[in-house]
């Protein structure tokens, strides 16, 4: 994990095809975020989970989701 200012980016797997890639995580956006974000591999939509600690030496916790359009 490389910091860069308050943002920062970690390597995540697509929940739909597995492709390994890369999501911009701002940690100024607040304790915790969630948004829409087509894959660009397979360019279906994955929710993109933010959270951010206070306590946090270990820096925000992200993962993904699907999207299925519940
Ligand atoms: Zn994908």
């Amino acid at each position: 994990m490389k910091r860069r200012g308050m943002s920062e980016t970690v390597e995540l797997s697509c929940p739909f095809c597995g492709q390994m890639g890369t999501v911009l995580v701002d940690e100024g956006g607040g304790e915790h975020q969630t948004y829409v974000e087509d894959c660009g591999t397979c360019c279906r939509p994955r929710v993109v989970h933010i959270e951010s600690l206070h306590d946090s030496s270990r820096g925000p916790r992200v993962w993904l989701e699907r999207d299925d359009g519940v």
